[in-house]
């Protein structure tokens, strides 16, 4: 039995000979999807300020170079989003900025907020405001901090990315998966619909991937909670000479995720990053989110694909694109449930105001309620048209 260290709580138990079976999966053994999903959303990078230093990132600002998005274009991108057909706010931001970022922290101060989290709650009303689900990525969370962006969340997400120390999270402000493992597990008490993930090539080995995909799936049989796991493979770019991983490697750890993992549990990856194509026999089932108006703030090199490309991918597999919300189906209310859908156990997992917006009048719960309802797959030649209305 491996034990994982999870901060303030007890650890992750791994069952040595489940690792074993893990590393024995093949994309042969795992059964193929019969649809595939995606979102369509708006990439706000609230701060680029980030207390950690992760060698592959190119996302976060050094002190005195980091941005802090003003409520005035948080609303603009939003309603741009909202105007192109989005349903989700993808609020990215760097972890907790601490107190090097002098500029940040009197621009939070200025705008009437003692920390990031306060501005982020601020800026999902205002995603609400303006018709669109926040899905909040704000890095390692605290219970404290998971109850107080709750109401103003559809759901929540952090990239465990691996279980193992590994350089590409060292020196002196090192992110450790330990926090990460807690923020998981808080998520689940706090009954929150949460995504995270595998970052494939940081210098982890395929046996720290099979224990961190075991630790995502015991998290989730705790608490039901785990709504997708990304499987995403790390990327060149300017501020590291990280490469990257091969396909079959890829192919593999998207299988072994496929295979750790309950059927409830989505297995995406993100089709701007990887070889997709060449993954849809091995589990996958959900393209992540891609936007029509904002481009991806982590990985600014790597193009959203259009929603053709990603009718295309799903041909490749013989299965139909399917639009979803940011909260997966069978954690939203039952009457915005489809019938058929195995709800998640009792429980408010959607914030109240989340809910409040899909159950809404008008026209952005109409738009968000017909994407719950998925009356049809994706209709390229549809979508095309409305983009250029
Ligand atoms: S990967 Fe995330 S935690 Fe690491 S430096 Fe970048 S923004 Fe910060």
């Amino acid at each position: 039995m491996t034990r994982l260290a999870v901060a303030g709580g007890a650890p992750v138990r791994i069952d040595d000979d489940a690792v074993e079976r893990l590393l024995r999966v093949s994309p042969a053994d795992v059964p193929t999807a019969d649809a595939m999903t995606f979102s369509r959303n708006v990439f706000l990078p609230l701060t680029t300020a980030c207390r950690y230093t992760c060698t592959y990132c190119t996302f976060y600002d050094v002190p005195g170079e980091a941005s802090l998005m003003s409520p005035a274009e948080v609303r603009e991108t939003c309603r741009r989003g909202a105007d192109a057909g989005c349903t989700e706010a993808l609020f990215t931001l760097g972890d907790d900025p601490d107190d090097r970022y002098v500029d940040v922290r009197r621009g939070l101060a200025d705008l009437g907020h003692d920390s990031i989290y306060g501005y982020l709650r601020r800026a999902c009303e205002i995603a609400l405001d303006e018709g669109l689900l926040p899905h909040v990525n704000p890095g390692d969370m605290s219970r404290e901090t998971i109850a107080r962006l709750k109401p103003v969340s559809a759901s929540m997400g952090a990239m465990l990315e691996t279980t193992a120390d590994v350089d590409a999270h060292a020196g002196g402000r090192r992110k450790e998966p330990a926090e990460r493992l807690a923020t998981i597990r808080a998520a689940g008490e706090a009954s929150v619909p949460f995504t995270t993930g595998l970052l494939v090539g940081i210098g982890e080995t395929p046996r720290d991937r099979a224990e961190s995909l075991l630790a995502i799936a015991a998290l989730h049989a705790d608490h039901d909670h785990v709504q997708e796991v990304i499987v995403q493979n790390v990327t060149p770019n300017e501020r590291s000479d990280f490469t990257r991983p091969d396909v079959e490697t890829v192919r593999r750890t998207v299988a072994m995720a496929r295979a750790a993992l309950p059927p409830e549990v989505s297995v995406q990856v993100p089709p701007n990053l990887s070889p997709t194509r060449s993954l849809v026999d091995c589990g996958v089932d959900d393209l992540g989110g891609v936007s029509p108006v904002t481009v991806d703030h982590v990985n600014p090199g790597y193009a959203w694909p259009a929603t053709e490309e990603l009718v295309a991918v799903a041909d490749t597999a013989g299965v139909p694109l399917y639009e979803r919300l940011p909260a997966y189906d069978r954690y939203l209310p039952a009457r915005h449930r489809r019938p058929g859908v195995d709800p998640a156990p009792d429980g408010e997992w959607v914030g109240e105001r989340a809910r409040g917006l899909v159950s809404a009048a008008g026209v952005h719960g109409a738009r968000l309620r017909a994407v719950a309802r998925r009356d049809a797959p994706l209709d390229p030649g549809v979508d095309a048209a409305r983009a250029g209305d």
